[in-house]
């Protein structure tokens, strides 16, 4: 069991919340074997020739954790810090979150060790090519389609569709998703991940009988998922009291105006220096008193050194991660109810899924037919993890890792062994 704060090596972590949810399903040795462990990985090295002339190489990661239930589907992200044991983790976090929101896809996640904050659009260009014809053999709109990650985007995943699509010979706008709209992406794929948060908090509020119009909410992370997030709570009423990013972060008990932050976060780069608010330090957001805390920035925000401070009544895990396994344990005993990762932002990739159907069809949706269909995703996710969490008297946590691993358990056991 993982108790320590260091950092956790986040394999272990998936592989202990999978035993955890397998135990309480009561599944077999057999089907454990099919399902725990990734089924492709693939390593490789990918050479670039820098802008200074001399060539650099990457070491990158394709992992295949489940096409059990159809094509794999993860992102692809670019960090210094990149390992093979975190791209299998979040592989396998994959697998199990298509199975929550029931969409027909496994798990995968790519990545490259690099630092992309110090490259160049040329160098990002070459090096993202590079790679793409390197795990070409594993990619494809039926085996297995990336998506954008941490520093990867929508023109990141532009140059994998050319790249593919060139080596194929025809187009094929359905090799990834979070493409930009004139490539075949869909309307409201980057507001995606903040809106499907936000309806399991709508859903949370219902459960818990609380009202969302005037809760109060802090936000640790104003970036694509926790700045939507931000604005659809402070749209509905709710009190965004205190708002994070990397360079500070910004209180005030009345409420902030989110729309005004958005506008200065976009012109500055940074919330600091918001005129109606006050400054305090990153740990005291965590420990403020609020309804709703939303981590929305990296991993192991919330450890067991400071778990014990936090106040809020609901955690919506915007990010992947942000607790830590003891913290877990911390917050569950207080009574704080969590809505764990895997559901909570699974609004990402049930919009990439929509991305990829109706690339298939070549149909595009409406704005509005995005949200409803996203709306229903989510909230029938919630109600079945809900369920799970009170009939089997599990976690949050747990109950959505069995909802997850047991379709996929299902499906495997449907499929039978090959040979
Ligand atoms: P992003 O890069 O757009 O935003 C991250 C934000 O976190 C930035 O505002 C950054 O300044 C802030 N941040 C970084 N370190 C911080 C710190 N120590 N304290 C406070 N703020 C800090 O990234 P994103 O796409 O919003 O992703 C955020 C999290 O959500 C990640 O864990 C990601 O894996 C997860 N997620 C994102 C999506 C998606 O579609 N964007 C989908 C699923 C999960």
């Amino acid at each position: 069991m993982l108790t320590t704060t260091t950092k956790p090596n986040a394999y272990d972590v998936a592989l202990e919340n999978f035993d955890a949810a397998a135990n309480a399903l009561g599944l077999d040795n057999d089907t454990r074997e099919m399902i725990k462990y990734p089924e492709r990985i693939l390593m490789v090295s990918v050479p670039v020739r820098m802008d200074d002339g001399h060539i650099r190489r990457f070491e990158g990661y394709r992992v295949q954790h489940s096409q059990v239930r159809g094509p794999a589907k993860g992102g692809i992200r670019y960090h210094p810090q990149v390992t093979l044991d975190e791209v299998k983790a979040l592989a396998t976090w994959m697998t199990w979150k298509c199975a929550v929101v029931n969409i027909p896809f496994g798990g995968a996640k790519g990545g490259i060790t690099c630092d992309p904050k110090h490259m160049s659009q040329g160098e990002l260009e070459r090096m993202t090519r590079r790679y793409t014809s390197a795990i070409l053999p594993l990619i494809g709109p039926e085996q297995d389609i990336p998506a954008p990650d941490v520093y990867t985007n929508s023109q990141t995943m532009a140059w994998i569709m050319d790249t593919y699509s060139m080596t194929k010979g025809y187009p094929i706008p359905g090799v990834v998703t979070g493409k930009p709209i004139s490539l075949g992406g869909s309307l409201g794929r980057n507001e995606a991940t903040g809106r499907g948060v936000f309806y399991t908090i709508q859903s949370a509020c219902e459960h818990l009988h609380m009202q969302l119009k005037g809760a109060t909410v802090a936000v640790q992370g104003f970036g694509n998922a926790g700045s939507v997030a931000a604005q659809l709570l402070y749209e509905a009423g709710a009190k965004v009291i205190a708002v994070s990013d990397s360079t500070g972060c910004v209180y005030n008990k009345h409420g902030l105006d989110i729309h005004n932050l958005m506008h200065l976060k976009a012109l500055t780069g940074k919330v600091e220096g918001f005129p109606e608010a006050e400054n305090i330090g990153p740990a005291e957001l965590l420990a403020l008193e609020c309804d709703i805390l939303v981590p929305a920035a990296l991993e192991n925000a919330i450890r067991a050194d400071n778990a014990d401070a936090v106040r809020a009544r609901i955690i919506a895990e915007a990010a992947n991660g942000p607790l830590m396994p003891a913290a877990d344990r911390i917050l569950e005993s207080k009574g704080v109810f969590i809505i764990p990762d895997i559901l909570c932002n699974a609004g990402g990739v049930t919009v990439s899924y929509f991305e990829w159907v109706q690339d298939e069809q070549h149909l595009f949706w409406e704005a509005q037919d995005v949200y409803n269909r996203l709306e229903r995703v989510m909230k029938t996710a919630f109600r079945d993890v809900l369920k799970i969490h009170e009939e089997r008297n599990v976690p949050m946590r747990t109950a959505a890792n069995m909802l997850g691993i047991g379709r996929v358990a299902e499906a495997v056991q449907i499929r039978g062994i090959y040979p």
